[in-house]
């Protein structure tokens, strides 16, 4: 299978280009954002305290993470529980980000993101999918952006829903996430050393996508000969 790895940092745009990119090429897509963001929304309901290491011991003893695809939606269900429409609440972020720190955590979603990437000609998005997941990923790339740039397309993107944060807010919330992907333990976000660097900054969209199917096409067809 012809697996493609998208790192980047909070609002790099990963999760749109990877929505782009696998309907042009007509790849299946996992977001593996959504997976922690499941199990965080399932410790929430759980405990009201934060996570320690005697805690997730025996949180992840019975824990189910199943993804579905109803309707091409992927849909994140924890023992039984489908997660989906909180997935995207700020409460959920930084529970996302916290719960991902812990080494049980990872390895619980581990196989399942691997048998994804066996099983599909796929495009598989997160923070350490070229580096941990997919180290023989055919295409790696690391999305990033200026921090004004992310915050500012993270604002826009909430600014009309209702209790949405102040723009200085997502800035503050996305520096804090970022820190704590970099510098966790395990698994922390960086480019993986054979991973393409795109800097979408300057950039729109349609550019991105143009220079990353290039890139994956040129891989293809090379791989396929
Ligand atoms: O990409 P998204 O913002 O949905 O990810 C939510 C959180 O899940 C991140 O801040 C990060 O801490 C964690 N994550 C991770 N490894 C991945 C994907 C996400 O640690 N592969």
């Amino acid at each position: 299978m012809f697996n493609v790895a998208i790192d980047g940092n909070v609002g790099s745009g990963k999760s749109t280009l990877a929505k782009e990119l696998s309907e042009r090429l007509n790849f299946k897509v996992l977001d593996t954002g959504a997976i922690y963001r499941g199990i965080a929304c399932y410790y929430k309901s759980l405990y009201k305290t934060e996570p320690n290491e005697k805690i997730i011991e025996d949180f992840v003893k019975n824990i189910k993470i199943e993804i579905k695809f109803i309707d091409d939606k992927q849909h994140v269900i924890v023992n039984d529980i489908d997660y989906t429409p909180y997935l995207r609440l700020e409460e959920t972020s930084m529970m996302a980000s916290t719960i991902s720190q812990f080494k049980l955590i990872r390895e619980s979603v581990l196989s399942l993101q691997r048998q994804f990437a066996e099983e599909n000609n796929c495009i598989i998005e997160g923070r350490d999918i070229g580096t941990v997941v997919l180290p023989n990923a055919q295409i790696k790339l690391f999305v990033t952006a200026s921090e004004q740039v992310r915050a500012m397309r993270r604002y826009e993107q909430m600014k009309d829903k209702p209790n949405s944060p102040s723009y200085n807010e997502v800035l503050e919330d996305l520096r804090l996430r970022d820190y704590k992907d970099m510098h966790r333990e395990i698994a922390p976000l960086k480019p993986a050393k054979d991973s393409i660097i795109i800097d979408s900054s300057n950039q729109t969209l349609e550019e991105t996508v143009e220079c990353c199917i290039k890139i994956i096409k040129k891989k293809y067809v090379e791989n396929s000969n």
